[in-house]
């Protein structure tokens, strides 16, 4: 399998390199040539979810030793995850929650970002490469966490984290000031996510920052969800999902499933999209969105429109204007050409328009729908009430989207993040009066759920601070060369 970029310069590269770019040298994301077809039955049949991973990602990285790959997916699935990997709860009739926050940071991001670092040392070992790799990554809370709990002490590469120093909930920051590990470094940038991420894309084009680097044997790559090997693991669970509703007898093999993806950079529900393109029996995919509602116009008119106001939401991780991975799902519906028209555009005005033609094949298989922070609040307290199911906001702003996007069909909902990471902003929406202090409502929301805070959380109390340093955005090229 080779993979090419969206903006269609250049030659197909093999999987190894793909992961060792990140981003394609046209500026474009790397996508699959074609889409490997999966027997559903092969797929059900697979004893669990390691099996499963290793199965799904074979097809992809075909450079990749198969030996290497099912052993590697044993130890990232079988160990460092609790709870059956990514269990599905009935949360409703009809309705169910794949709890994707079971990993060692409680985020949905650990399936990509505890593989992948092991894909990036092989594909160095396979190619030869001996540099070390510099991981910048922007992040808007969870993605930060869970590529330094990743890449923590990996030889051959260093990691930093940006995030901005409004926007994460408390224990997300606590999550990354904390971190253990000789090549690990965290930054706070003044700004939004937008401005970090920026400011990081920006590192990136900077071909005299590359040069520099370059002569201390230092290249730069990504762990954002731009990069292929965060998107190849994502695709499993949707599989994973799907046995799991047929062993349960919710659904016959072969009858669609519906999916809501509480979405920001469209990397989680392109995944699902792949997965249907795979063979997998997904009927909808619903597109949720926060108060940052600019994917769900986009979806209603065709018009991508980022300069608009950015809203700081209790659903940090979907505070995105610039959502990257839908550049990956525009090229397999118009092609290499448009992609270019488009993004140059959106780089100009902020904007693009994408014609009807297009925008009716996308909208055959996605719907979008939003929900501000007094939906998704309301929509914690009574999925708590009514079904006795707790959830983050981030998972209740899909919710409040999948109860409106309800069909025939059973709806599974991703559930991304564990509800202890934001206790404050949960027990406000159960109306449980709030403590002061961040770990006291930790301990209050556990008491009230009656189920414990996941002890990877709770310890963080405990932890001393390693990283206070704030830049300017303007900044970020000094601290990545050591300036
Ligand atoms: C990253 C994240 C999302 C958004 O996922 P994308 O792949 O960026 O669309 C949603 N919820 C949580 C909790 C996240 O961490």
């Amino acid at each position: 399998m080779q993979f090419k970029t969206t903006r269609g310069e250049g030659q197909p590269v093999s999987a190894a390199r793909a992961i060792c770019l990140g981003l394609a040298g046209d500026g474009g994301l790397f996508v699959p040539e074609q889409f490997p077809s999966v027997d559903l039955k092969e797929a059900l049949g697979q004893p669990d979810y390691p099996a499963l991973a290793a199965f799904i990602l074979e097809k992809f990285l075909t450079d990749y030793d198969p030996a290497f790959l099912r052993e590697t997916v044993r130890q990232v699935y079988g160990e460092a995850f609790g709870e059956g990997t990514a269990p599905l709860r009935k949360a409703g009739d009809g309705m169910y929650s794949l709890e994707l926050w079971h990993g060692p940071t409680c985020a949905f991001k650990d399936f990509a970002l505890q593989l992948m670092p092991r894909l990036l040392v092989e594909a160095k070992r396979m190619l030869g490469d001996t540099t070390t790799t510099a991981i910048l990554v922007a992040t808007s809370g969870d993605t930060g966490k869970a590529a330094l709990a990743g890449y923590c002490d990996v030889p051959g590469v260093t990691i930093t984290v940006f995030y901005p120093s409004h926007g994460t909930s408390e224990v997300q920051r606590l999550q990354m000031t904390t971190q253990q590990g000789e090549n690990v470094a965290v930054y706070a940038v003044q700004g939004n996510f937008d401005d970090a991420q920026t400011g990081v894309k920006r590192v990136f084009g900077d071909a005299d920052v590359a040069k520099q680097l370059a002569e201390r044997g230092v290249q730069l790559s990504s762990a954002n969800s731009i990069n292929w090997g965060r998107l190849v693991p994502q695709i499993v669970y949707y599989f994973h999902a799907y046995s799991q509703l047929v062993r349960s007898g919710a659904l016959k093999a072969g009858e669609k499933a519906d999916f809501c993806v509480p979405t920001g950079n469209f990397g989680d529900i392109l995944a699902g999209w792949y997965a249907k393109q795979m063979g997998l029996p997904v009927g909808r995919l619903i597109c949720a969105s926060n108060k940052n509602d600019v994917l769900t116009e986009f979806f209603a008119t065709g018009v991508y429109n980022a300069r608009r106001p950015f809203y700081r939401t209790t659903s940090p991780s979907m505070d995105i204007l610039v959502s990257s991975n839908l550049e990956r799902l525009l090229y397999h519906m118009a092609g290499p050409e448009k992609v270019k028209g488009w993004m140059k555009q959106l780089f100009e005005t902020g904007s693009y328009e994408v014609e009807p033609e297009v925008m009716e094949r996308i909208c055959a298989d996605f719907s979008a729908a939003c929900a501000d922070d007094a939906t998704a609040s309301a929509q914690i307290r009574s999925l708590f009430e009514k079904e006795g199911y707790l959830c983050d906001p981030h998972t209740a702003v899909a919710f409040s989207a999948a109860v409106r996007n309800k069909g025939e069909a059973p709806m599974v909902v991703l559930s991304t993040a564990s509800p202890f990471k934001f206790p404050k902003d949960v027990l406000a929406a159960l109306g449980q009066p709030l403590p002061e202090d961040e770990f006291e409502a930790m301990a209050a929301l556990a008491q009230y759920a009656g189920q414990p805070a996941p002890q990877a959380l709770a310890v963080l109390r405990s932890l001393p601070e390693r990283f206070d340093k704030t830049i300017r955005p303007e900044s970020l090229r000094d601290v990545v060369l050591g300036e």
